[in-house]
């Protein structure tokens, strides 16, 4: 049996092949938000078997402003805006992002006008019925290029939350965020990043 998501890139596949290129206009157009007719279809086959309702208004394209964003979900109109720059890393970023956005819209349509943590467990649960359960909660655009290629990874013992960096730290870091919360802002060692080292490229 075939997952959703798994549709969802034999679908995406195609649509890399032919017409995505030629959706976005030109900034001088003014018109820096295009509709995507292939991608919002996709997204309507995803969200019909859990939310027909919602399948039948939801709206996706492309917005070529967004810079480190990789994706934003608009509940009051339904929308979801994902940044160009995800087709040129993979098909794979442009299915995630638009599934992450798209789970914000379905937990919003599921509770109504109650409001929402952006990601708490209502989202969890609409990543859950969309077939990505490991969603990362963030809306940054993944870090591209061959140069910079990112080797480290810092990791808050603390807190968990981790960070890529190119090289490996000289001094001693700690996590900010976790210095704030339990030491005044101070160094502390308790929450100095644990350095892992990446797979060379
Ligand atoms: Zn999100
Ligand atoms: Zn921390």
């Amino acid at each position: 049996m075939t997952s959703l998501v798994d549709q969802l890139t034999g679908q995406l596949k195609i649509l890399f092949g032919n017409t995505l290129t030629s959706t976005v206009k030109s900034p001088l157009s003014g018109n820096f938000r295009k509709r995507d007719p292939l991608l919002e279809e996709q997204a309507r086959s995803l969200l019909h078997p859990l939310a027909p309702k919602l399948s039948s208004l939801v709206i996706v394209g492309w917005n070529i402003r967004m810079r480190t964003t990789a994706g934003v979900a608009i509940a009051s109109r339904w929308e979801v805006w994902l940044n160009p720059a995800l087709r040129e890393i993979s098909e794979a970023e442009v299915e995630k992002t638009l599934l992450h956005e798209l789970a914000h819209l379905l937990a919003q349509h599921r509770h109504g006008r109650r409001r929402l943590a952006p990601h708490g467990p209502e989202w969890r649960q609409a990543c859950i019925d969309l077939g990505i359960p490991d969603e990362k909660r963030t809306h940054q655009l993944p870090f591209v290029g061959r140069r910079m290629k990112r080797r480290y990874r810092l990791r808050c013992p603390g807190c968990g939350e981790s960070h890529s960096r190119v090289r490996r730290p000289r001094r001693r870091v700690a996590c900010l965020i976790c210095c704030r919360t339990h030491n005044d802002g101070r160094y502390d060692d308790r929450f100095r990043f644990q350095v892992i080292e990446l797979a060379a490229p």
